[in-house]
């Protein structure tokens, strides 16, 4: 038995890490995706009769209460999605945190303030992040791990707790570990990994890591002009990293020593007036190795699109991360778009990670059921596609 189970959480004050880390205007939350996210485990825990305690951050305040960032209207939107009342102490581990807990009866469910109101929560040093956690940890009799967007981060309540109370996964941690080990330890082949998004220098590590596990690399975004300049064209105006120039050569030369296909647009969109957002002259479309000295590449060209959408029809798993070009931009987000479209039709495992690769394919209207999956953890999936461990993980086994 693993997983909550484990736990016989009946009647227990199960504690429950959660990453609830959602974009707020005011008091108003404008994706409630995290939350949703975190609700099966809650709710799993919940009827199995468990005192459900939940714990988690919210934006970066700086160690002290801080109103802006205040659970408040997180826990109310927990409780409409679960649709029962949900408690919420005005501290983590003060006063009102003790009483909240001592007020749960069985199957009830409380958030407690925002975790990074605490210092000891993100503290450097072991010991002071060691007596945050024993605080935390004398409100629960168990703890479960499911705030995957954080398992990357050596945090109190995510990595420190789980030494001091029986613990497991949640079933946010669960699948997302799952499905990470689909792309990097057997991946059913072909396997096609698509990389863009705004710099090389972001996904070094994970391009290293994959040119020794895929058969296809495509790539598109901003980092594709270092890529081209590494094969000796000029990129007018567009993003370049000239310190990673050498990085991208010697990356074209491994994929063909190891017989690893990379895919690099043959067109680019370019524009010469952006980000006014006059865009006059219009945009156009130019050969990738034809880049103007005074326009800048925004998106993959639409013959690399449709040849991205090929490649990517002979897959059977494919990861993808990072946008095709500036996807914000109506003008500039067809390549995102077709790529996005293409994962959809995957027959095989299709997995989107990346916090503005999620945001780029909700943007452009796909639903996440159109995908075998979604990450919630941006930079906890990259960083275990870069085959680094996460703290959070590891302290679990
Ligand atoms: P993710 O969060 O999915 O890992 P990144 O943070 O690496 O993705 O990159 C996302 C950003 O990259 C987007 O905001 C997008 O506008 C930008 N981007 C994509 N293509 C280009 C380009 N050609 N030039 C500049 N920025 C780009
Ligand atoms: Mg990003």
């Amino acid at each position: 038995m693993s997983g909550i189970d484990s736990l016989a959480p009946a009647g227990k004050r199960i504690l429950v890490r959660s990453d609830l880390n959602v974009p707020l205007e005011g008091t108003t939350i404008t994706d409630d995706g995290r939350i949703r996210a975190s609700v099966p485990t809650i709710e799993a825990l919940s009827d199995a009769g468990a005192r459900v305690v939940v714990l988690a951050h919210l934006g970066r305040p700086k160690g002290v209460p801080d109103a802006a960032y205040s659970l408040a209207p997180v826990a109310a939107r927990l409780g409409e999605l679960l649709g029962k009342d949900v408690a919420f102490a005005t501290d983590t581990v003060g006063e009102s945190a003790s009483a909240t807990v001592a007020g749960l009866g069985d199957g009830d469910v409380a958030v407690l303030e925002n975790v990074r109101f605490n210092p000891g929560e993100t503290s450097k040093d072991d010991t002071e992040r060691g007596a945050f956690a024993d605080r935390l940890a004398e409100l629960g009799d168990a703890f479960v791990s499911d705030g995957f967007g954080v398992v990357h981060r050596k945090q109190a309540s995510v990595y420190d707790i789980a030494s001091r109370l029986p613990h497991a996964m949640g079933r946010l941690v669960e699948t997302e570990i799952d499905v990470l080990r689909r792309l990097t330890e057997t991946p059913v082949r072909p396997y096609a990994v698509v990389l863009g998004g705004s710099k090389v220098s972001d996904k070094l590590g994970v391009i290293d890591n994959l040119l020794e596990k895929a058969d296809t690399l495509l790539i598109g975004g901003g980092m594709v002009f270092t890529f081209l300049k590494a094969q000796g064209h000029e990129v007018g105006q567009s993003l370049l990293e000239e310190d990673q120039i050498d990085v991208c050569r010697d990356y074209l030369a491994r994929a063909e020593a190891q017989g690893v296909k990379i895919l690099l647009p043959t067109d680019i969109v370019v524009d010469t007036t952006f980000p006014s957002g006059e865009h006059t002259p219009a945009p156009v479309v130019v050969p990738a190795e034809r880049i103007p000295a005074d326009s800048l590449g925004l998106d993959i060209g639409p013959a690399s699109a449709t040849a991205f959408a090929v490649a990517l029809a002979e897959a059977r798993t494919v990861f993808w991360n990072g946008p095709m070009g500036v996807f914000e931009v109506e003008e500039f987000s067809h390549g995102t778009r077709v790529v996005a479209e293409a994962l959809t039709k995957v027959d095989g495992l299709s997995v989107v990670g990346g916090g503005d690769s999620a945001a780029a394919v909700r943007q452009l209207g796909f639903a996440d059921s159109d995908f075998g999956h979604i990450s919630t953890g941006g930079g906890a999936s990259l960083e275990y596609l870069e085959g680094r461990e996460l703290p959070g993980i590891t302290v679990l086994n």
